[in-house]
């Protein structure tokens, strides 16, 4: 039996519009198979994907095999947009160069604008379980390596995968290396890996469990990291593990979903487009509310440490700030600790250029206090007088240059306005900014 890529894409010399050439039909395969024409043998993968899409009847077709005519033409000119590459509309090198490298077997649909998905799982606790592995990597480097790709994104997503022993009828996807003639989704050719979508969109078993992520262990050499002339497991399954998520191509390349990748590369790391689309897919939500106790007053005000770590403040019952701050970026608290002073209004944090944090409050006098750390994380220095007066809280801001600038309302009811002369440096004191107000401010910076 022939293989449908027998004849390869590579092999095929440039073709112009309305060219009749006996070599165009590998080309025009390439074009079925992966969603740019239509033909009335598709491959039933293909076809029942784009079917997800109202724009499937767009597709350009019939075509006459081995012309180079206006369906094949609007075709490859959608190829090449997809791509990135000089829109031509024939089949000229750099669109050669393009269909000849290696690539994911699921079709390139969607409009071609960053990101695209076509549905989600109805639950966020998913199970895998691997079967046959690679004999490319020693040991169950392989399995690993997928275990990885899993947790990148459980990262990046409200959702998380369990790996449990293989047992028909309990899990949800099942990950395994097969031949290039793999009976639920032909591999041959250029073809490195497929996946199917979540279960309401399925095109390999529809409603039904598993769900497949099969990797061609014929044709490619698989590797774990980049290994000259092999695949890295952990990146093509990040990108395959996408479409089990309910992802499909986008045209953003360095991307995860992009459907290419070269040998001899990883990219192990979610772009900002693949997490756009999981977080449209999923939308993150909300732990329920968890008490830091306290006995305390008025609002609290949150800054960031240098470390990522919360620092959060608020008023005792007596008035005295205290402070408390999570031990690990994301991580438990510490507890509440004391910063002193006796404070009539609400604090204010702000990060200096180099990551110290600094609180504004307005305490004895009405005057404004503040106080910082003597290093990034580190200690603080004690309370010291801006002064005043002030009849707000204040809002504090960072300009371009790193200098904080802090905002309060005075006792005629206008706006003032004070900013360090140089970042992490000096006040310039405060100076009016007119108006009439009766509430606090507010301060943020424009793109
Ligand atoms: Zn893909
Ligand atoms: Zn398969």
């Amino acid at each position: 039996m022939q293989s449908p890529q027998a004849r390869k894409v590579a092999d095929v010399p440039t073709v112009a519009v309305g060219e009749k050439s006996s070599d165009l039909g590998p080309v025009q395969n390439y074009l079925v198979r992966f969603g740019y024409l239509s033909s009335p043998e598709d491959e039933p993968a293909a076809a029942a994907t784009r079917a997800a899409f109202t724009n499937a009847a767009q597709l350009p077709g019939p075509f006459e095999p081995g012309v180079l005519d206006d369906p094949t033409s609007q075709a490859l000119a959608a190829f090449q947009r997809f791509n990135a590459i000089a829109v031509s509309g024939e089949f000229d090198e750099a669109t050669r160069d393009a269909m000849s490298q290696s690539r994911c077997g699921v079709p390139d649909v969607g409009s071609g604008l960053a990101f695209a998905t076509l549905c989600a799982w109805g639950k966020r606790d998913l199970t895998f379980a691997f079967d046959v592995g690679t004999d490319d990597i020693a040991g169950d480097g392989e399995r690993q390596a997928v275990r990885n790709a899993f947790r990148t994104w459980s990262a990046a997503t409200a959702m998380s995968f369990t790996e449990v022993p293989l047992r028909p009828g309990s899990v949800d996807i099942v990950i395994g290396w097969r031949p290039a003639a793999d009976p639920d989704h032909d591999m041959r050719g250029d073809v490195l890996a497929h996946a199917d979508f979540p279960p309401d969109c399925g095109v390999v078993t529809g409603r039904s469990l598993p769900k497949p992520v099969h990797f061609d262990d014929e044709e490619h050499q698989w590797s774990v990291g980049a290994a000259q002339g092999a695949f890295d497991v952990e990146s093509v399954a990040l990108h395959e593990i996408g479409h089990m998520l309910g992802l499909l191509h986008t045209d953003v390349a360095g991307a995860v979903m992009f459907p290419r990748i070269a040998p001899s590369s990883v990219n192990r790391a979610l772009a900002p487009d693949d997490i756009n689309g999981i977080g449209q897919l999923y939308p993150p939500f909300w732990s329920n509310w968890f008490s830091l106790g306290g006995a305390l007053t008025g609002d609290p005000a949150v800054g960031v440490n240098r470390d990522g770590r919360l620092e959060v403040f608020i008023r005792d019952g007596n008035g005295a700030m205290v402070h408390n701050w999570q031990t690990s970026p994301g991580g438990g608290w510490h507890g509440w600790y004391p910063m002193e002073g006796g404070f009539t209004g609400n604090p204010a944090v702000g990060r200096n250029h180099d990551g110290r944090l600094e609180v504004f409050a307005r305490g004895a006098r009405d005057w404004l206090y503040h106080n910082w750390q003597t290093s990034p994380n580190g200690g603080w220095h004690g309370w010291y007088p801006m002064e005043g007066p002030v009849t707000s809280d204040p809002a504090v801001g960072v300009n371009q240059d790193g200098r904080l600038e802090i905002f309060a309302r005075g006792t005629d009811g206008g706006l003032y306005h004070n900013w360090q002369t140089s970042p992490g440096g000096g006040w310039h004191g405060w100076y009016p900014m007119e108006g009439g107000f009766t509430g606090n401010p507010a301060v943020g910076r424009n793109h």
